[in-house]
């Protein structure tokens, strides 16, 4: 219910009754201003007076109150904790040992590449390490290079119908080439001899 006048109360001090005007923030503070008038102040000067105490948003029935009117403070940035940088795993005896084992295990010395479609990616994956650790014991351990049967004999595959493709088309650009020049001549030698007409 909205009311057209600030709320009164008269307190008693020192054997006098003072009268106050209150207004309310909905906070539950509570603003009073001491009015001496023989009548009661209107509300103009009442909300001017609540104005100048801090008040905002002043009406005869509700204000909000200087610490609700003062801008919030910004929230204070949260601190990024700290992430500690954790120096890389290194290999324990036993991952090298499980790490050479595999290697011995899938690497073909003679061929100088992985068996099959083994990798240091696979066998890092098999054994559960990062698999730059098995790339460096393939490397400490004298192996060749990161490369598989797989690998190679598809590379091969490819290399070969690559080359008879190549082939192909030289054969074919030879055999036209051949065919225009033999055309030619023949061409020349007949507009050399001319039209002898009928005889
Ligand atoms: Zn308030």
């Amino acid at each position: 219910m909205s009311r057209n006048q600030f709320r009164t109360v008269s307190e008693q001090e020192n054997g006098q009754w003072v009268r106050y005007r209150l207004l309310a923030c909905r906070c539950g503070a509570e603003g009073r201003i001491r009015d001496t008038s023989a009548r009661l102040l209107p509300v103009s000067p009442l909300a001017e007076a609540f104005r100048r105490a801090g008040w905002t948003n002043v009406k005869p029935d509700r204000g909000t109150c200087p610490s609700c009117s003062a801008p919030k403070p910004k929230p204070i940035p949260q601190e990024k904790p700290v992430m500690a940088v954790e120096p890389p795993r290194q290999p324990n005896t036993e991952d090298k040992r499980r790490i050479r084992e595999a290697l011995f295990a899938h690497y073909l010395e003679d061929k100088g590449c992985y068996a099959k479609a083994h990798s240091d990616r696979s066998v890092g994956q098999s054994l559960n390490v990062p698999f730059a650790w098995v790339s460096a014991t393939r490397e400490a351990l004298g192996f060749g290079p990161d490369v598989n049967e797989a690998a190679s004999a598809f590379n091969s595959e490819v290399g070969a119908i690559r080359q008879s493709l190549t082939d192909l088309q030289d054969e074919v650009l030879k055999l036209v080439a051949n065919r225009c020049d033999e055309l030619e001549k023949r061409l020349n030698a007949i507009e050399r001899a001319g039209y002898k007409g009928a005889a």
